[in-house]
């Protein structure tokens, strides 16, 4: 599917948090002990986490916006955070050096690696595995493990989360595709598809409609039943 396809699909699978914390008259919900989604801070990360899995395609929308932001990244985060870590650890001495450092790297590590491997990712490979998903919810299962909720840590696990909620909608959405999608890459090579639309055809912009009828229909029930 093309972005424009993707970025609404991912949006309207964000609002469907929306729909459900208007009908139970609530701002957020519980996850975890402690920690909460706000699903209206969760719609536009959705948008921008629909275009996340064709990071692989270097002239698609997400591809350009991703490399552009993991280049500024890495540049901007690690002077940012080795600074801080080094203070915190060296000169201010109130933190453990491991406590700090230690997560610190491993982040800086990863999305150096992430950079690394983007120009020879084959596109619909590893970015669009079951394997990359379960990769960026990890952030979240770390949240809820480790991480004490405040407004701060809320509203981030709630743009994180929501961007996941998009790049879930872009798989299901590449499913439809004839190509399909490894979901079992790299355990198995094999591309599911469950219809046989042709990126950028009629039949792309029938599926579009008809996800806008069938998530307002849901809205619809939610509003109602729930
Ligand atoms: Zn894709």
């Amino acid at each position: 599917m093309n972005g424009y396809t993707h970025m609404i699909v991912g949006g309207l699978s964000g609002a469907i948090p929306v729909a459900i914390s208007i009908a139970e008259k609530k701002f957020g919900f519980s996850i975890g002990s402690q920690h909460v989604y706000y699903p209206l801070i969760g719609v536009l990360p959705a948008v921008a986490g629909s275009l996340g899995p064709d990071i692989d395609l270097p002239n698609s929308k997400g591809g350009r916006a991703v490399r552009l932001f993991l280049k500024s990244a890495i540049t901007l985060f690690g002077a940012l955070s080795l600074s801080l870590a080094v203070y915190l650890c060296f000169i201010d001495k109130l933190i453990r050096p491991v406590n700090v450092l230690f997560p610190v790297l491993a982040v800086f590590t990863l999305v150096c690696l992430i950079r690394l491997l983007l120009p020879i990712a084959q596109h619909r490979k590893g970015t669009h595995s079951g394997l990359a998903l379960l990769i960026i919810l990890l952030p979240i299962i770390y949240i809820i493990g480790y991480i004490s909720a405040n407004l701060l840590v809320n509203i981030l696990f709630s743009m994180w989360l929501g961007f996941c909620i998009g790049w879930t909608s872009h798989l299901f959405a590449d499913t439809f595709n004839r190509k399909g999608v490894p979901w079992l890459y790299p355990l198995d090579g094999k591309f599911y598809h469950i219809a046989n639309i042709v990126t950028g055809s009629k039949r792309e912009r029938t599926f579009r409609k008809v996800c806008v009828v069938v998530f307002c229909a849901a809205y619809l029930a939610i509003l109602v039943f729930v």
